[in-house]
């Protein structure tokens, strides 16, 4: 069974989330995630800035 892949640093923009996680192979990763139930955006960024900049532009379709 695989770890939980475990945020930190969660923010919410909007309905957005970013979120700070490292994955499996120990790689630090940025995602945002729309937390709107229809929308289903998600993404994942190298950096903090991106995550966010992704997270404040993002038009939600479902919002
Ligand atoms: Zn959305």
């Amino acid at each position: 069974m695989p770890a939980p892949r475990r945020f930190r640093n969660i923010a919410g923009l909007g309905p957005v989330e970013v979120g700070t996680a490292h994955d499996h192979r120990g790689r630090t990763k940025h995602t945002a995630a729309c937390t709107a139930p229809r929308c289903g955006f998600s993404a994942e960024y190298d950096t903090r800035s991106a995550a966010e900049l992704a997270a404040r532009t993002h038009r939600c379709p479902a919002h």
